[in-house]
Formats: C-alpha cells, sequence, structure tokens
C-alpha cells in the first residue's frame, strides 16, 4: 500500500482566505462533516491547463441547487478561486476540489437546516494515479457489488454529493473479493456506476452508458462527444449485468482516472480479456483533449 502525507503541497481556500493546504481546517461541528451533507467538484488540471472549468462549475451549481445550498460566490468569482488555488500552489498537474457544505447550526438549539449558512470550501494538491499505471493502461477487474446504488429516487445521484456510504462498502467488498474496484447494480438489476466513476459498454461498436442512478460525470460527456465527433453511435440505457458481462469492451471514466478499461468483471473475461480498440481509441482522444486550447483555461503562473 502507498499514500501520501498530509503535509502534502497544496493550497485551500477558507473563509475567504487562501492558506497552504497543510494549515486548512474546518469547524469540526459543520454538517458537511458530520452529516456528509454537502456537495462538492473535482476539476483536474495537467501541464497548468484546468479541464472544462466552465462545465464543472456549472454543474456545482446544479449540484448545490438539488441539495438546497446557497452560497454568496457567483460562478465567476469560483472560477476565479479555482485559478487562484492552482496558481498560488505552484502545481502543474492536479485536482481542486470546490465543496458547499451545510455549515454549522447557527446556535446549539437548532437543527432546522433551513436557517444554516452554508459554507464553501476549496483547495487543490496533487492527484496521484487511482490505481497503477499498468492496469489504468491494460484493464482493471471489477466486482459486482452485493449493496445496491442509493435509487435516484432517495437521493439525486447527479448532484455531485458526499453521500458515499454504498460505494464505499462496495469499494470495500471489492478489496475483500480480491478485485480493483466495484461496480454497483440498481433495484432492477441494471449498471449504475462505481465508487467515483461512470461505466460505458460496447458492443457491436455502439457505445452505451446506464441512463438512472449515476452522475452525469464530465469524463462521460467528453466519452459522448467524442464518439459523436468520430460519428460513433452511442445510446443512454439500461444495461443489465448480462449485458455487461458479454459485451465486446468495458470502461470506465472519471475526472480523476481519465479512461480506463476493465478486462474482468466478477469471474468474466470481457472480450479478449485486453483493452479493445474502441477505448483504446476513446482513451487516446480524451488526453489529447485535457490539454487541448479549446476545452482547457491556462492558469496564469505569472512566470511562463
Ligand atoms: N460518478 C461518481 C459517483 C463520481 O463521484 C464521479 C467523480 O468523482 C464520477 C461518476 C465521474 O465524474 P467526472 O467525470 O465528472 O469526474
Amino acid at each position: 500500500m502507498s499514500g501520501t502525507s498530509t503535509g502534502e503541497a497544496g493550497v485551500a481556500y477558507v473563509d475567504g482566505r487562501f492558506l497552504p493546504l497543510s494549515e486548512a481546517t474546518i469547524p469540526i461541528t459543520d454538517w458537511g462533516f458530520i452529516r456528509g451533507d454537502a456537495v462538492y467538484d473535482a476539476i483536474v488540471f495537467s501541464r497548468g491547463c484546468l479541464f472544462r472549468l466552465s462545465d464543472h462549475v456549472e454543474r456545482f451549481g446544479h449540484s448545490m441547487a438539488k441539495w438546497r445550498l446557497e452560497i454568496a460566490l457567483p460562478p465567476g468569482r469560483i472560477r476565479e478561486i479555482v485559478h487562484e488555488v492552482v496558481r498560488r500552489s505552484g502545481l502543474r498537474d492536479g485536482l481542486v476540489l470546490i465543496i458547499a457544505t451545510r455549515g454549522v447550526p447557527p446556535s446549539l438549539g437548532i437543527r432546522n437546516p433551513a436557517y444554516f449558512e452554508n459554507r464553501f470550501y476549496a483547495f487543490c494538491q496533487i492527484l496521484p494515479p487511482i490505481a497503477p499505471a499498468q492496469k489504468l493502461r491494460d484493464g482493471m477487474s471489477v466486482v459486482i457489488s452485493k449493496v445496491r446504488r442509493i435509487p435516484e429516487q432517495s437521493l439525486d445521484s447527479t448532484a455531485k454529493n458526499f453521500q458515499w456510504g454504498d460505494f464505499t462498502q462496495a469499494r470495500l467488498e471489492a478489496h475483500d473479493r480480491g478485485a480493483d474496484n466495484a461496480l454497483l447494480l440498481d433495484y432492477d438489476g441494471n449498471v449504475t456506476e462505481g465508487p467515483g466513476f461512470n461505466a460505458f459498454i460496447v458492443s457491436d461498436g455502439v457505445l452505451k452508458t446506464p441512463a438512472h442512478h449515476r452522475l452525469e460525470g464530465i469524463t462521460r460527456r467528453t466519452v459522448i462527444e467524442i464518439a459523436e465527433r468520430s460519428g460513433r453511435r452511442w445510446e443512454e440505457a439500461d444495461i443489465a449485468l448480462a449485458e455487461l458481462k458479454r459485451a465486446d469492451e468495458v470502461f470506465l471514466c472519471s475526472s480523476a482516472g481519465g479512461v480506463f478499461p476493465v478486462i474482468r468483471v466478477d469471474d468474466e473475461i470481457i472480450g479478449d480479456g485486453v483493452c479493445g480498440s474502441v477505448t483504446a481509441s476513446i482513451l487516446d482522444e480524451y488526453w489529447r483533449l485535457r490539454v487541448d486550447p479549446e476545452w482547457v483555461e491556462k492558469v496564469d503562473y505569472g512566470d511562463d
């Protein structure tokens, strides 16, 4: 097992101030902490280029609205803060988190969230690979978790939020079963998503991605746009477990990991057991776009 120390490089924005990540603190009574009552977004940057920042900030606004959180900062100011934490950190590659929490109870006896002043935090730090490079390139194994994805009727999964109970149990189950990660089904037995990533299958050259109980990932959207540009058919639909297992290719995607193939689901080998050609071409195009001037905002470090 490997890890990074908490004293690593990075910059945070808390209570209107920028400070080293290692000095950033939040009030322990914030419901973001004690109830996981928070929404967030995660923006990657490579070579000083923030990928699809406006799209992330827009989704963050939707997540807040769905969670009934309000902060005083307009989207333009949030974008500036994102640039500023990266600029001050000096990091060229990493991840920025923007977070809105319910906040602290205004006084001890108040439990009605309607009276809380919601809070905003941001920080940037390095982003270690989510899996060994060889697995990200050649393919990972996933298990289908016994834990079902919380239905979108109970918790709006299109709001990017901190309530990860189902994901965390699924990830632990994957660990116990010797797999790299997990996918969760809904209560009808269809594929949803996994702890921090969306899923696609490729069958007869057509891309398919789950329609329900999943986040509208920015990487997912990027994959769809790559498919559209290259004239490849795609659809959003229910994917039953049997369909997943007999797909020609399966891949997962997220800002933190990019596009990464799956070569085994439970005990079934997917396709030829290697990264398929459709996945490989989408993966290559995705990494090209990550630094494409059309898709990124460059951070001004003042020394380039
Ligand atoms: N699904 C969930 C539950 C996530 O938490 C994430 C990212 O953290 C994703 C999907 C992928 O979304 P994106 O591509 O915007 O990073």
